[in-house]
């Protein structure tokens, strides 16, 4: 079968690299090329920029309402396109086509509806000095932007940020991740479908070496939202530091997950395995730290174990498939050397541990079953460093206090969730622990209005509702007195 192609969108044209290099980008199930992606250069960037440049007096002049229907247009178009995008993430990713459907391709329109709605609403503020003076403050969009997005959902968290940074009247570079470009290309042609303004969105693809270090450093560019690694966060924080650019680091998570003896217990293991293993455990929100009181210890555990048994294993295409593939087979021996690491830390494997190898189309995929490891330290490598895979750990804990030192004990600080039917302890907790989002009773149930990101080596700054709208504007302050 011939390769797909991709290409970049830049000044609303699909153009190859402008040194005619490629990377190639694998089906994670097969673990066979099935597409070419552009390793794009310095050239392509300067073209993006150039056109970005010139976009932006035009998109930000433009009247909120065009901007507003331009967005609409291109979720109506998401949504349309549903099937195919859901197909493509499913092949691209590895992820199960499922998941795609009800997850990525939905949220992917959804977010780019919720700021094009957004935008109409957008109000800035005045604060009044006791009939003395009247501040009000001017919020201006920024101009060229960068946006740049991880592999582990790649739609979805491309448009949660090129939609605020449009929505707000900047113009955008957006650079996915290399390792699965296929829904931000198919997506660049549904920007020409949408009639998107020419420059107004430009989308380069390759590595971070060869672009996405570049761009962040590239002068034109005024702000980066950027979504990945904690060290690559660190790397554009480091190389811009003399640059004064916005920033907003949405980075790595070891996040905890709390269970306590009330808790409504079979709905608790259902969606605690759930936390752990969605999407192959690659969501940066998993939870991968399970903290259980030790009165229920041994049968949660149990419980626990013998519902991820139950995932059906399989091809990402295969509507009935729960549970995919990992991303690529550099992520997998990552992985499995995180278990072996595990077992060298003295930890004890309940289930999974290991490669897995389907039969047929998908014979030389890279899926590795879903893993649960007890008997671990909280100190320990396995517990303190990100896996980012489908690994989690069981630990004891005998009081709140306790729970709470041991969720706290982390370089990290994205998500938690906590699991109890006393709410007065849940809002205590909720209040002490260190991360940016606290799920009580439920996980990943998300609200875009809602402050989204981490603190600690989590990240800094916050996306969602109004923080991303603000992020995306220049504020300036006006005070008259009269
Ligand atoms: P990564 O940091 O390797 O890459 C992310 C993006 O940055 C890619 O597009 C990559 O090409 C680019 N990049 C790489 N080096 C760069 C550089 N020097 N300058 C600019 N751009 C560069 O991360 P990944 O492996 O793609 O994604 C997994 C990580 O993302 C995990 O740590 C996960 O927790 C995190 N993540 C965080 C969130 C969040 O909201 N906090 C969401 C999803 C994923």
């Amino acid at each position: 079968m011939s390769l797909i192609v991709i290409h970049n969108y830049i000044n609303g044209e699909l153009l190859p690299p402008a040194d005619g290099e490629y990377l190639d980008t694998y089906e994670p199930a097969t673990g066979q090329v099935y597409a070419r992606t552009p390793e794009s250069g310095a050239a392509d960037l300067q073209t993006a920029i150039d056109a970005a440049q010139a976009a932006f007096p035009g998109w930000a002049q433009m009247p909120g309402e065009h901007k507003s229907q331009c967005l609409i247009r291109l979720a109506d178009l998401i949504e349309a396109n549903h099937d195919q995008l859901a197909e493509a993430e499913a092949r691209d990713n590895g992820k199960p086509v499922t998941l795609a459907r009800n997850v990525d391709i939905y949220r992917a329109a959804a977010n780019i509806r919720f700021f094009a709605q957004g935008l109409t609403q957008f109000s800035s503020e005045s604060h009044g000095m006791e009939n003395r003076a009247i501040n009000f403050t001017l919020r201006d969009p920024l101009g060229v932007v960068a946006c740049i997005s991880p592999w582990n959902l790649p739609l979805y968290l491309f448009t949660w940020k090129i939609a605020p940074a449009l929505a707000m009247g900047n113009t955008v570079i957006a650079k996915p991740s290399e390792i699965t470009p296929m829904t931000a290309w198919l997506f660049s042609r549904l920007c020409i479908e949408a009639g998107l303004p020419a420059g107004v969105l430009n989308i380069l693809h390759g590595s971070g070496p060869a672009i996405g270090g570049p761009l962040t450093t590239h002068p034109a560019i005024k702000a980066i939202s950027f979504t990945g690694g904690s060290a690559t966060g660190t790397l554009i924080k480091q190389a811009t530091a003399h640059q004064h650019k916005k920033l907003s680091l949405e980075l790595g998570g070891k996040n905890p997950t709390l269970v306590f003896a009330d808790c409504d217990f079979d709905r608790t293991v259902e969606q605690v395995a759930r936390s752990a293993f969605a999407n192959q455990g690659q969501i940066c929100l998993c939870g991968s730290r399970i903290y259980i009181e030790r009165s229920i210890y041994d049968r949660f555990v149990d419980a626990l174990t013998e519902q991820v048994k139950q995932l059906k294993i399989g091809d990402p295409l295969d509507p009935q498939t729960q549970f995919g593939a990992l991303v690529s087979e550099d992520h997998m021996r990552k992985v499995l050397g995180y278990i072996d690491l595990a077992r060298q830390e003295g930890g004890t494997v309940l289930t999974g541990g290991k490669q897995i190898r389907l039969e047929g189309r998908c014979a030389d995929g890279y899926f590795v079953a879903p893993t649960i490891i007890a008997g671990l330290s909280n100190q320990c490598r396995t517990n303190q460093e990100e896996i980012f895979g489908p690994v989690c750990t069981v630990q004891a804990f005998d009081n709140d206090d306790e729970a709470l030192l041991m969720a706290n004990d982390s370089d990290y600080g994205l998500a938690c969730s906590l699991w109890s039917r006393d709410i007065n302890r849940c809002h205590r907790l909720a209040q002490q622990i260190n991360t940016g989002i606290v799920w009580i009773n439920c996980w990943l149930l998300r609200d875009l209005r809602t402050p989204f990101g981490g603190m600690k080596a989590s990240g800094s700054g916050r996306e969602g509702g109004l923080e991303a709208m603000r992020f995306f504007t220049e504020a300036k302050n006006v005070c008259i007195q009269y």
